[in-house]
């Protein structure tokens, strides 16, 4: 009782019982931002009809990003000279407003939208039939960690649903984007880009690569997970593929922990 909390050999020494796994058979599954959401009609009703037949068979938890209107007003922020906290708080309005859409298009289907107080009430909603949606960000908003070049938060919506599926020890954390997957350079700048099926978060982090398509701080959430051991990532632009990975098939990528 008596320890600062930060001493080495205590922390090294100190006996914790295994996580426990709160909701071992929800399906984690994030909407893009940029990605889904801001193509509308071209993306989502397909997407959404999707979700709304999975759910016969998959219990979801979904969660939606931010995209080109949270870029916006970052830049516009930035510019203002704002504190990385306020910038971060601008993204966690812009990503609600993505999960006010998501649950009203799937109000027909049980959608709701539910804020982070509601985690604990999953069973409720998961019992009445509920898809409950929430908005990705971490609710870090004003207390963001400073970030020492640009003050672009590093953890959004990404890492918010990363570490929401940690919470709760999901069953899987679905990322629907808009690329068949991870590649070994941006797909959209380089068309040559090689696809990566599946790669080990340690091997990811040695590979340094340029530029990701799930956020940084990622890689290192999942190597420190107890309950989660991969990530997946589909392109929800490819009718079925969110589908076949709540079944489990291995589609677009896998990024797992050893
Ligand atoms: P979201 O909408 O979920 O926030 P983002 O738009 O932030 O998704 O990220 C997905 C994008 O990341 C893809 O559309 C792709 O253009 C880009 N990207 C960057 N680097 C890579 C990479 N190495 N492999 C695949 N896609 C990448
Ligand atoms: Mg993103």
């Amino acid at each position: 009782m008596g320890e600062s909390l930060v001493g080495r050999k205590f922390l090294d020494g100190l006996e914790v019982a295994p996580q426990q796994r709160l909701f071992p058979d929800v399906n984690v599954v994030k909407i893009g931002g940029q990605s889904i959401c801001d193509r509308g009609k071209k993306a989502l009703p397909a997407l959404v009809r999707e979700i709304a037949a999975a759910k016969k068979k998959h219990k979801m938890l979904i969660t939606t990003g931010g995209g080109t209107r949270s870029r916006h007003i970052y830049s516009i922020g930035l510019e203002l000279g704002m504190p990385t906290g306020i910038i971060a708080r601008f993204g966690s309005s812009i990503s609600e407003q993505n999960a006010l859409l998501v649950a009203t298009l799937l109000s027909s289907q049980g959608g709701i939208k539910i804020g982070h107080d509601e985690v604990t009430k999953l069973s409720i909603y998961f019992a009445q039939g509920s898809l409950p949606v929430m908005h990705g960000m971490p609710p870090y908003d004003y207390f963001a960690l400073p970030t020492s070049r640009s003050r672009i938060p590093v953890h959004r919506t990404d890492v918010g649903t990363l570490i929401l599926a940690d919470l709760i020890g999901a069953k899987s954390c679905i990322f629907v984007k808009d690329e068949r997957g991870l590649h070994t350079e941006d797909p959209k700048k380089n068309s040559a880009a090689a696809f990566i099926p599946e790669i080990s978060v340690a091997e990811l982090l040695a590979r340094d690569l340029e530029d990701l398509i799930i956020e940084r701080p990622c890689l290192e959430i999942l190597q420190k997970s107890e309950v989660i051991d991969r990530l997946q990532i589909v392109n929800g632009l490819e009718p079925g593929s969110l589908t076949r990975a709540l079944a489990g098939e291995h589609v677009g990528t896998i990024i797992y922990r050893v």
